[in-house]
């Protein structure tokens, strides 16, 4: 069964055909800039997506589904991307009904952490657990949950939003506009800023030798760097993460009682030093029985990720249709 896979992020898009056995045939990958808004960027995407398929000599007749994993907020009832942060000239877009009727093929879309949860609940190591919840752990906190085999969409399509649960009213700004939030503690930028705060005031961290001196480029790999190095500030620093990650992970384990919680980019990058600390902090913030039902792990599905939650996406809306 061949499907096409289309995932838009911030700052580069893939496309990419596929099964359903999450065999990626073939992909090609552009800047998400070079889409312009989306006058120019919905024609785009229909054109790399002809390339993509005549490159391989499939008419798009062949094509079962797409799937689309766009950056969010979206409204999955009226299949539009709302107001993404990242690419301001697309607001209240209808990119399914654009793309449907374009190349007359079905088009499922959802934002990127619930593409993600699906990606890993057809191919990664926690594959048909029904209870499971992905968290991105890249430049923000973002959030896809899994109950009973169905996403949480929520009344608004904010269902899976963990990122921006409050974890303490008096912690850093978040870029959302509260104060404190999880995404505000564990998110990639937003430790980025709050680190480049803390160095400013003392200047002897090492940190500041990994960035040779340039404050603005610090960032979570610079603050890793000085961790394994055991920089004091950045060992501080390092323990507050681990412990506001586990306060995030606790709400989610009291709440839903998962099978599985997937963490994405910082986890798969620095697996020995967030995985300790994450499981000795962690029954602190839940109870025994949820806490060691749930298997707590980095994906494994790497930069396919991306990708293989797109095709995911298509291979759930079209087993959704059956029913
Ligand atoms: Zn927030």
């Amino acid at each position: 069964m061949d499907l096409i896979g289309v995932d838009i992020g911030g700052t580069k898009v893939s496309i990419c055909l596929g099964d359903s056995e999450g065999n990626i045939h073939a992909s090609k990958r552009v800047e998400t800039a070079t889409l312009g808004g989306p006058e120019t960027g919905l024609p785009k995407l229909v054109e790399l997506i002809g390339h993509l398929i005549r490159d391989e000599n499939i008419e798009i007749e062949d094509i079962r589904g797409i799937g689309l994993a766009v950056p969010g907020p979206v409204s999955t009832k009226t299949e539009r991307i709302l107001t993404p942060p990242n690419m301001p000239e697309w607001v209240n877009v209808p990119i399914v009904q654009y793309l449907r009727e374009k190349l007359g093929r079905l088009v499922f879309m959802d934002n990127d952490a619930n593409a993600g949860a699906l990606g890993e609940w057809e191919f990664g190591a926690a594959k048909h657990l029904d209870n499971l919840v992905y968290l991105t752990m890249s430049t923000g906190m973002g959030g896809g949950i899994i109950v009973d085999g169905k996403i949480l969409q929520g009344a608004t399509d904010t269902g899976g939003e963990v990122g921006h649960y409050v974890l303490d009213p008096n912690g850093p700004k978040c870029p959302c506009g509260q104060t404190g939030c999880f995404e505000a503690f564990c998110g990639g930028a937003s430790v980025a800023h709050t680190l480049q705060q803390k160095v400013k005031k003392n200047q002897k961290s090492l940190i500041l030798k990994e960035v040779e001196g340039k404050i603005e480029n610090i960032d979570m790999k610079s603050l890793i760097a000085a961790v394994k190095k055991s920089d004091s500030l950045a060992l501080e620093f390092w323990e507050e993460y681990i412990e506001r990650l586990a306060q995030g992970i606790g709400v989610l384990l009291q709440t839903l009682n998962p099978d599985a919680i997937i963490l994405g980019t910082i986890a798969t990058h620095n697996k020995e030093l967030v995985m300790q600390p994450l499981r000795q902090a962690l029954p602190r913030y839940a109870w025994k029985a949820p806490l060691e039902h749930c298997r707590i792990e980095p994906s494994a599905l790497g930069s396919d990720l991306g990708k293989l939650g797109a095709l995911a996406l298509a291979i759930h809306g079209l087993k959704e249709q059956m029913f």
